[in-house]
């Protein structure tokens, strides 16, 4: 970055941080004490501004509420053992924002001014990253169309605001999963590699269902057969799967996860062979029977990596082996948390200091 955002900052001078309980974060809803606010207005972005954590007055008819030109991000910052502190790969999620953006027919973000906005909030809210294990600051920037207008066109005008708050870990148990044969989260042509709020939105009713009939997560299939594997509620998934690590391709049904790309770059630096690739219910399960899926997981930053203990498939129970003994899946864990906790050294630059 050559020049530094222009950002004028009010100052909280009424900060909840004294009343937070650290020791109890559900995720997503302790938010910090400021957030980051700028408009897309004339055909640029403009009033780059940190403002304290609260409510902003909107008009009920902005054109997010009615036709969804709304999508997100999600990352983390790390309090390291010295106390510096740490984003991320906060360039991949710009990428991805930029992507989801085109999709939504929503303007660019330029990259610098996604992670400025972000490394400026989380300064400022420093006293707000956990410094215990597992613990960090999660990261939600998000764009929205604010033109006050009820026809179904591209907003004129947008909103960029980046919110923080202090998380803990997400799952904190192996999963029972069901593989979802009736409903779709995303389909060809449409933007499940987007994380547009929409998507999240179809995903809701499948998830409660799958809820009530006493699973953690849905796998979500392709939506013309349900033959092919997709992802694992909003996270990629993974397997070992006759020793190699195997996953899913990306396509347009599909979102491209950071996790993703990091489990992968390590895999093959530990010498795995890694393939991306159609993978089929069929194949999954034969796995899970002969014994050949040694290990299955969600990817994502929120989910770090969660461990499938259990998947149904219309009515069908399969076991998998016991976590304890998933020697991948443990090694990965540790090391993609000593990584950004800085334990061990940063040796593909993915730590961004603060
Ligand atoms: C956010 C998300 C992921 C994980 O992406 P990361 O960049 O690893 O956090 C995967 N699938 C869906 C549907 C998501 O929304």
């Amino acid at each position: 970055m050559t020049e530094t955002l222009d950002i004028k900052i009010t100052k909280n001078q009424n900060s909840s941080l004294a009343q937070t309980d650290f020791d109890n974060l559900p995720f997503g809803q302790t938010f910090s004490d400021h957030m980051f606010i700028a408009d897309y207005v004339g055909g640029e972005w403009k009033n780059f501004q940190i403002i304290p954590y609260g409510e902003i007055g909107l008009s009920p008819a902005i054109s997010a509420l009615h036709y969804g030109q709304a999508f997100f991000e999600g990352l983390k910052a790390y309090k390291h053992a010295d106390g510096k502190v740490s984003v991320f790969r906060p360039y991949k999620n710009a990428e991805r924002f930029n992507k989801s953006a085109e999709r939504l027919c929503m303007p660019e973000l330029p990259e610098e001014i996604f992670v400025q906005s972000i490394a400026a909030v989380v300064d400022i809210d420093r006293a707000w990253i956990p410094s215990k294990a597992n613990h960090s600051l999660y990261i939600r920037p998000f764009m929205f169309a604010t033109d006050p207008y009820l026809g179904v066109q591209p907003s004129n005008t947008y909103k960029y605001m980046v919110l923080t708050g202090p998380v803990g870990p997400y799952f904190s148990k192996t999963l029972r999963v069901k593989v979802e044969t009736v409903y779709s989260r995303s389909t060809e042509g449409g933007f499940g590699f987007a994380k547009a709020a929409g998507n999240y939105a179809g995903s809701l009713l499948p998830a409660r269902k799958a809820v009530e009939e006493g699973f953690d997560q849905l796998i979500w299939t392709d939506s013309k057969d349900h033959a092919y594997i997709e992802e694992l509620g909003a996270a990629n998934i993974m397997f070992l799967l006759d020793g190699k690590l195997v996953t899913p391709s990306t396509r347009d049904t599909i979102l491209k996860g950071v996790t993703r790309d990091t489990v992968i770059a390590l895999a093959k630096e530990w010498g795995y062979e890694v393939e991306e690739r159609r993978v089929s219910v069929a194949e999954m399960l034969e796995g899970a029977k002969n014994g050949k899926l040694t290990d299955a997981f969600g990817a994502g930053t929120a989910a770090t990596i969660a461990s499938i203990g259990e998947i149904e498939h219309e009515g069908q129970l399969y076991k998998l082996i016991d976590p304890s003994q998933r020697e991948f899946s443990k090694k990965l864990l540790k090391t993609l948390e000593e990584i950004k906790y800085g334990i061990i050294p940063d040796t593909h630059g993915w730590n961004y200091m603060i």
